[in-house]
C-alpha cells in the first residue's frame, strides 16, 4: 500500500528493454521537432503543440488500447525479451536453472495447440474441490487454498508494513473478490455503467457456457455471481477513500478480526493457508469483512460454489483454450478498454513470464542491457534533483521553519534504488514444466503467496523491489521512504546519453522529481522519514497545504477526457501534485547545472527544450473506452491533462514561450504546492 507509480498501469504493457538506439536514428529532440505541430500556439495548447503531428501519424493499432511514445519503445525493445525467451525455451541441456525456468514457462504458454487439446483438464481437480464442498464452514479452507494458487476470491490476505511501526511486517487482510475493475462499477447509475454491468453478466454467462453448462444454467450462474459481487462491493471502500492511510489502517488481534465475520472461520483459513501465527493484523477495511459475513449468511452453498468457480476460471482464462482467451478478451480488452484485436501470443506470454517470474527474466534482461554507466549518471541526476527540492522547500513562502526542517529531514532520508535488486529472488523451489502452463501459474502464485506470508512477524526488508527490472515505470514507497527506478525506464526518451541536459532533465529528471515529490503529496506527507504514519506538520502548515492541494483538485477536475467523463481531481491528487512539483524542481536542477545560458539548440532555448522533452514523453493516442476506465480507476491523469495541467501553473513555462495573460496555458489561479 502507498506505493505511487509514475505511469498508468492500464493499457500498454509496461515492459521494454535497455537496447541502445540504432545509430542512424535521429536524436529525441530532432524526431521531437518532427512530432510537433508548430501551427498550434504553445500558449493555447502545449500538448497539441508538442505532440500534434505525432498524434496524427500514430493512431492506436488494433491490438492496443493506447499508443504512446512508451509503446513505440516497448515494441522495439520487447523484441529483446522475445530473443531471451525464445532462446531460453529451446530445451538445451546446457541451460542454467534460471534460463530453464523462464524458458519452460514461456514455452508452455506458447503451445496453444496443446493448450487447446487439453481443454479444461488443467483445472478439473480444482473444479472438483469446489463442487465437493460440504457446507459453508468449509468455505474458509477452500478460499485459503484458492488464494494459495493465485485466485483472488472474496478478499485478499498477505503481509505488509505496520503503518505505525514501519520496521515491522504484520499480517494484512483487504477487500477483493470483484471481477469488474472497481466497486463503483457495481453501483453507478449512468447508462454507460449500466451497459458495462449487463455486458459483464453476459460475459460470465458465456464463460460458464464454454465450461459446458446449458445456457439457462449459465445465465442463472452469471446472475448469482453478479449478486454476490455486488453484495461485497457494497462493503468495499472507494478508491478515493483508500488514498487516506487512516481509512485503511485498523490493527486488530485475532479476536477482533474474527468478530467482524463470525460466519467465516479465520482459524480454519489461517490453518489452510499455512500462515505463520501472529498477534496483529491490519484489516484494511473492516466494513468489507462485515459485508462478507452478511454475504455468507445470505447466499446458499450452491451459490458460493458458482462464485468460486467463476473466480477460478476467470483467474486462469488467459491460459485456457482459445475460446476462453477470446471471450476474456472480448470483455476486458474490447468492451472495457476498446482494443479491437488480441496481441500476438508471444507478447502476452512474455508479459506473463515477467509477471510470474519477474526477477528471473529480469536478471537475464539486466545481464544483456544495463550498464554501470546508466546507474552512475542516474544517481548524479537524483542528487541534482534532491538539491533542487531542498532549495525549493527552503524557499517556500507558505511553510514555517519548524515544518521546513522536518521536511528537509525527510528529504534527506529518502533512499534511492536504481536499476535492479542487489539480491535476486530465488525461484528454484517453483516447479516449472514445459507442458503445464496452468500448473506453472498456480505454482508460481503459490510461491509468491507464501513468500509474502513468511514475512509476517519479521523485520522489513528494505532492499526488496515491487517492480521488475524491465518495467518502464518508477515508484515512491511511502512506508519505505524510498524511490525506485527499474532499469527499463533509464533509457531514451527519458534518458539519452547523447542528449544535452535540457532534454534529460525534462525526461528522467522530471520523473525523479515526481517520485521525490510523492514523499510530500497529500498521502506521502502523512508519513515520517522512517515511513511511519505520523503527523510532523504544524497545524497551520498542514492547513495551508490542504488549501494549496485543493487548488490542484479543482484544476484537474475540469479536464473532460470523453463526453461526460472528467478527471477525478481527488483520485489523481497525489500524482498531479507530483507532476507539478517534479517538473518545477527539474527546471531548478537544470538551471543549477547549466545556468541561465539562453543559448539556442535547434532553434530552442534550454528551457523550451526541457518543456518540449517533458511534453513529448506523453504523446499518446488512447481509445475512449480506456480513457473512461482510466478516470474511474487510475490515480494518474490522462496524458493531455498531465502536460497542460502542469504548464498552465508555471510562470517559468509562460516566460519560456512568451505566453500572455488570458491565454489557456496561463492559469489565472495558478496552483503551487512544491
Ligand atoms: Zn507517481
Amino acid at each position: 500500500m502507498f506505493k505511487s507509480a509514475f505511469l498508468s498501469l492500464l493499457g500498454a504493457a509496461a515492459m521494454l528493454a535497455q537496447t541502445p538506439a540504432p545509430t542512424a536514428q535521429p536524436s529525441p529532440l530532432e524526431f521531437g521537432v518532427a512530432n510537433m505541430d508548430t501551427s498550434v500556439d504553445p500558449c493555447a495548447d502545449f500538448y497539441q503543440y508538442a505532440c500534434g503531428t505525432w498524434l496524427k501519424k500514430n493512431p492506436a493499432p488494433p491490438d492496443q488500447a493506447r499508443w504512446g511514445r512508451f509503446s513505440e519503445m516497448e515494441e522495439r525493445n520487447r523484441d529483446v525479451l522475445h530473443g531471451i525467451l525464445e532462446e531460453a525455451a529451446s530445451p538445451s541441456p546446457s541451460r542454467d536453472p534460471v534460463t530453464r525456468q523462464i524458458g519452460d514457462y514461456y514455452a508452455a504458454c506458447m503451445d496453444e495447440k496443446a493448450i487447446d487439446a487439453r481443454g479444461l483438464k488443467p483445472i478439473e481437480s480444482e473444479l472438483a474441490r469446489i463442487r465437493g464442498l460440504k457446507n459453508k464452514p468449509a468455505l474458509a479452507g477452500e478460499i485459503a487454498h484458492l488464494h494459495g494458487i493465485g485466485v483472488g476470491a472474496l478478499f485478499s490476505f498477505s503481509s505488509g508494513q505496520d503503518f505505525k511501526n514501519s520496521d515491522q511486517v504484520i499480517a494484512q487482510a483487504d477487500q477483493g473478490g470483484l471481477g469488474m475493475p472497481d466497486r463503483d462499477y457495481y453501483f453507478k447509475e449512468d447508462a454507460k455503467s449500466a451497459e458495462l454491468r449487463a455486458r459483464y453478466v453476459e460475459h460470465v454467462g458465456r464463460m460458464f457456457e464454454l465450461m459446458g453448462e446449458p445456457a439457462a444454467q449459465a445465465k442463472a450462474g452469471a446472475d448469482t455471481v453478479m449478486k454476490i459481487e455486488t453484495a461485497i462491493a457494497r462493503g468495499s471502500l472507494d478508491l478515493v477513500s483508500r488514498r487516506d492511510p487512516s481509512k485503511v489502517y485498523h490493527k486488530l488481534g485475532m479476536a477482533g478480526v474474527q468478530a467482524l465475520s463470525p460466519l467465516f472461520s479465520w482459524k480454519e483459513y489461517l490453518r489452510a493457508s499455512g500462515s505463520p501465527e501472529f498477534q496483529s493484523i491490519n484489516v484494511a477495511s473492516p466494513d468489507f469483512f462485515k459485508a462478507v459475513n452478511s454475504a455468507i449468511r445470505d447466499f446458499t452453498l450452491a451459490q458460493w460454489k458458482t462464485y468460486l468457480t467463476w473466480q477460478l476460471v476467470h483467474s486462469v482464462a488467459r491460459l485456457l483454450p482459445t475460446p476462453f482467451v477470446q471471450e476474456n478478451f472480448n470483455y476486458f480488452g474490447k468492451t472495457l478498454s476498446g482494443t479491437e484485436t488480441l496481441r500476438p501470443r508471444w507478447k502476452r506470454c512474455a508479459d506473463y513470464t515477467d509477471a510470474k517470474l519477474g526477477e528471473a527474466l529480469g536478471r537475464k534482461f539486466v545481464e544483456k542491457t544495463f550498464g554501470e554507466e546508466g546507474k552512475e549518471r542516474t544517481l548524479k541526476m537524483v542528487a541534482a534533483l534532491e538539491t533542487a527540492l531542498g532549495q525549493d522547500i527552503d524557499g517556500l513562502t507558505w511553510m514555517t521553519g519548524p515544518t521546513k526542517q522536518k521536511a528537509l529531514e525527510k528529504l534527506h532520508a529518502i533512499a534511492n534504488k536504481i536499476g535492479y535488486p542487489d539480491k535476486w529472488r530465488d525461484y528454484s523451489s517453483v516447479v516449472i514444466q514445459p507442458d503445464d502452463p496452468v500448473g506453472n501459474n498456480f505454482r508460481a502464485d503459490n510461491f509468491e503467496f507464501h513468500r509474502e506470508l513468511n514475512k509476517i512477524g519479521k523485520p522489513v526488508d528494505r532492499a526488496e523491489w515491487e517492480m521488475t527490472p524491465p518495467t518502464v515505470n518508477a515508484y515512491y514507497d511511502a512506508l519505505m521512504n524510498n524511490i525506485n527506478f527499474p532499469a527499463g525506464i533509464l533509457q531514451p526518451p527519458f534518458f539519452d546519453k547523447r542528449e544535452d541536459d535540457a532534454v534529460n532533465f525534462g525526461g528522467i529528471g522530471m520523473v525523479i522529481g515526481h517520485e521525490l515529490t510523492h514523499g510530500f503529496d497529500d498521502e506521502g506527507r502523512q508519513f515520517d522519514p522512517q515511513g511511519n504514519l505520523k503527523d510532523w506538520w504544524t497545524p497551520e502548515d498542514g492547513k495551508e497545504f490542504e488549501r494549496r492541494v485543493a487548488c490542484i483538485d479543482q484544476e484537474y477536475s475540469k479536464f473532460e477526457v470523453a463526453p461526460g467523463a472528467h478527471v477525478n481531481g481527488k483520485l489523481t491528487l497525489g500524482e498531479n501534485t507530483a507532476d507539478n512539483g517534479g517538473l518545477r524542481i527539474a527546471l531548478m536542477a537544470l538551471v543549477n547545472t547549466i545556468g541561465n545560458t539562453g543559448e539556442k539548440t535547434g532553434g530552442f532555448t534550454p528551457e523550451q527544450r526541457m518543456f518540449l522533452s517533458f511534453g513529448q514523453i506523453w504523446c499518446e493516442n488512447a481509445r475512449e473506452e480506456v480513457l473512461r476506465l482510466q478516470v474511474q480507476t487510475d490515480p494518474h491523469s490522462p496524458s493531455r491533462a498531465r502536460v497542460n495541467g502542469v504548464v498552465q501553473n508555471m510562470p517559468e513555462f509562460q516566460k519560456a514561450f512568451s505566453c500572455k495573460a488570458g491565454q489557456p496555458m496561463v492559469s489565472a489561479d495558478a496552483c503551487h504546492v512544491w
